[in-house]
């Protein structure tokens, strides 16, 4: 399509990001023969495709694998007929140059039109910011277990992080290290207390307390690293191969423009109310992306359900 022909098919919604949310989303809008577009960059599924077993998310009793349950979302989606690009999304901005368009989103190869916009980036993991940390990703240092968990068969390994995500992905880790250690900034976790009990009863669990990782050291791959004792402010050493950092995750989202400071906390986040409505009319958003407490699969659903609900309502006032 070139530009006029692109300006003159404008979508009622255009959802960004692929994951449980936005799919949910996508799901709704599309059932009710919403003329929606979902842009995705990566693989639809988000950050639940990097997770191993889902074992609460209603409906499960023995889990189910996170890509598995994503390719049920997306197939469930498509099935109403949902439209998914691949897409990097870069910029939301404001248009008005017909009664009939709202924002302008622009992407790394093309720009769409739409009255509605369902923010459902999800959120990015944290760095560590420490030296070795760039050098050494892909050569030791991970971010996700289900990915590169393999590589580290009768290995020695280091997780650093204290969070649901570290414990959980460490009990995962033990299926193919030799030991995992645990590094945590303080001296009590925080990860959830049937995660806690699972970790201390695990063997091949150690918890390193009051540390933190100060550098990572290799040569060609990972080899070691460097500790210290926040309370003593000792340092030590420890050898491994492989290193996961799952300290939390940074919320992410294109340039939001002229709306950032309507839209974004002092955290990052976009805030919303309860029926997902940011303070920019026609901007709605849902899952990891927001403001909120608890970020989980199901939490995300309903966003995306409550989003998808606003966003009909919206179109509806517009008519
Ligand atoms: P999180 O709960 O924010 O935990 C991050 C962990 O990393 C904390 O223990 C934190 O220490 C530590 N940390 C942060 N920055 C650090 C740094 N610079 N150096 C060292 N340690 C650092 O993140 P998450 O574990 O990824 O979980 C995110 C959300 O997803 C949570 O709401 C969680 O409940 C949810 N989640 C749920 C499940 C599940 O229920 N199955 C699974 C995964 C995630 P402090 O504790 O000292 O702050």
């Amino acid at each position: 399509m070139d530009k006029k022909e692109l300006k003159n098919h404008i979508y009622e919604a255009i959802i960004i990001g692929g994951g449980p949310a936005g799919l949910t989303a996508g799901i709704y809008l599309s059932r009710s023969r919403i003329n929606v577009l979902l842009l995705e960059k990566g693989l639809p599924g988000g950050q639940a495709n990097l997770t191993e077993m889902i074992e609460n998310y209603p409906g499960f009793p023995e889990g189910i694998l996170g890509p598995e349950l994503m390719q049920q979302f997306i197939s469930q989606a498509t099935k109403f007929g949902l439209e998914i690009q691949n897409n990097h999304v870069l910029e939301i901005t404001s248009v008005k140059e017909t009664e009939k368009v709202n924002f302008q989103i622009k992407t790394d190869s093309q720009e769409y039109y739409s009255r509605s916009i369902v923010i459902a980036s999800g959120a990015q993991a944290s760095k560590l910011d420490v030296p070795g940390e760039k050098e050494y990703t892909g050569r030791g240092v991970s971010y996700c277990a289900t990915c590169d968990g393999a590589f580290f068969r009768e290995k020695d390994v280091v997780v650093i992080g204290g969070g649901d995500t570290a414990i959980e992905e460490s009990l995962f880790l033990t299926k193919f290290a030799r030991k995992v250690y645990v590094v945590h900034r303080r001296d009590k976790l925080r990860a959830t207390k049937i995660l806690q009990e699972r970790a201390l009863a695990n063997q091949k669990i150690e918890l390193i307390w009051d540390s933190i990782v100060t550098e990572i050291i290799g040569n060609d791959k990972v080899e070691k690293v460097k500790l210290k004792n926040v309370k003593n402010n000792q340092g030590n050493s420890l050898n491994c191969q492989g290193v996961f950092i799952f300290t939390g995750y940074t919320p992410s989202y294109p340039s939001l423009g002229s709306f950032q400071n309507k839209l974004v906390n002092d955290f990052g986040y976009i805030l919303t109310n309860e029926d997902m409505k940011t303070k920019v009319e026609g901007i709605f958003a849902c899952g990891d992306v927001r403001a909120k407490k608890l970020r989980q699969v199901v939490t995300a659903c309903g966003e995306g359900a409550i989003a998808a609900f606003s966003v009909e309502k919206y179109l509806e006032s517009l008519i």
